[in-house]
């Protein structure tokens, strides 16, 4: 007998994660049907329909989950700190994406999705258990008592929430991963809502050798990041397991900002001043914690950051070189 063909939605295709989870699940054999309100701005995804419409629209959300299996929800009013944590966007972040989100589990339930595939962020983490930059607390169960530092980081938790919700009450499966700083080709590097790997690749391809680099902050904050390969092996393999989430999908290699731009700088060939100056920071220490991911699916992200950044800044140079 044929085996059928596993129909899949991508929601937010038309951006960084979703462009590269579509090319993912085409190469794996799936049909994908594709939705954004924009085109990709730098590649275009190879799946079977792309529907370009506003996830905010009931009718249009009809539409796109009809006859669909599996629906991965990455499509969110987002962006880096720049975007986040200004304040100035908080009501169209929270109103855009809690929007999107009941309006794919409702429309997704009654039209018979069987599984389906939540973005959160590591957003949703206590303030209080990230103050100290050198040992941050990220484990899943640390999200309560919930204090996001951002609005952007509430409607996730709150979108977590209404996933599981649909899946006690309403017989669906969910599963709900928490990115920790995804980047890579193929993201948003300039405009206002790229992430700090991103902007730092712009700022270091743009100075010149000798010149100045400007860091937010002290530049002793620490993250970690993900390569976007990484990011979505992690998903896949999360869909397909029985392990609902929430997980952490993240990196544990914690590096300060200061480290980060340093090593974009050897990676460039260039050596650069960095000064510091006020801006939008988020909280002081953020690490992924993947202890939980290792035992569930027993696999975990771990190539190193270097060789990520390295990719990433080639591309991001090469779309500075083509302005
Ligand atoms: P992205 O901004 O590149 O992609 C999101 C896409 O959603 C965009 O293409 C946007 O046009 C689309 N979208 C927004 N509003 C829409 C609407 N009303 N109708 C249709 N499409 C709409 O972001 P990304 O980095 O690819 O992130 C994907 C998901 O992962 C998001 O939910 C994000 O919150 C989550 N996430 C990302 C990161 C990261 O580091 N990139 C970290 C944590 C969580």
């Amino acid at each position: 007998m044929e085996a059928t063909v596993k129909r899949v939605l991508v929601n937010g295709a038309g951006g960084f994660i979703g462009g590269h989870l579509v090319k993912r699940l085409k190469a794996e054999g799936c049909w994908v049907r594709a939705v954004d309100i924009k085109r990709h701005e730098f590649t275009q995804p190879p799946a079977d329909e792309f529907i370009q419409g506003d996830l905010r629209n009931p009718e249009l959300v009809q539409a796109a989950v009809s006859g669909i299996a599996e629906v991965y929800q990455l499509a969110a009013d987002m962006g880096g700190a720049g975007y986040i944590f200004t304040g100035e966007h908080d009501a169209v972040v929270m109103h855009n994406s809690s929007t999107i989100n009941l309006n794919t589990l409702e429309f997704g339930t009654r039209s018979g999705v069987k599984r389906f595939f939540y973005s959160s962020s590591a957003c949703i983490y206590p303030e209080y258990n990230q103050l100290d930059p050198d040992n941050p607390k990220c484990s899943e169960d640390s999200a309560y008592p919930a204090a996001p530092d951002s609005e952007y980081g509430w409607e996730k938790l709150f979108s977590e929430r209404l996933y599981f919700a649909y899946m006690r009450n309403r017989g669906v499966e969910v599963r709900v991963a928490r990115f920790h700083n995804i980047f890579g080709p193929e993201g948003t590097w300039q405009g206002g809502r790229e992430k700090a790997p991103a902007a730092l690749c712009r700022k270091i391809a743009e100075a010149p050798d000798g010149g100045e680099v400007e860091i937010w902050g002290d530049g002793k904050q620490t993250r970690s990041f993900l390569y976007i390969d990484e990011c979505v092996e992690g998903v896949r393999r999360l869909m397909d397991s029985e392990f609902t989430g929430p997980v952490n999908i993240g990196s544990e290699e914690m590096v300060t900002i200061d480290r980060l731009a340093e090593l974009i700088m050897e990676i460039a060939g260039k050596k650069l001043t960095i000064r510091h100056m006020p801006g939008p920071l988020g909280v002081r220490g953020r690490n992924s914690d993947n202890r939980l991911i290792a035992e569930k699916l027993g696999w975990t992200p771990s190539r190193p950051l270097r060789e990520g950044l390295e990719k990433a800044y080639r591309w991001i140079e090469e779309q500075v070189r083509t302005l």
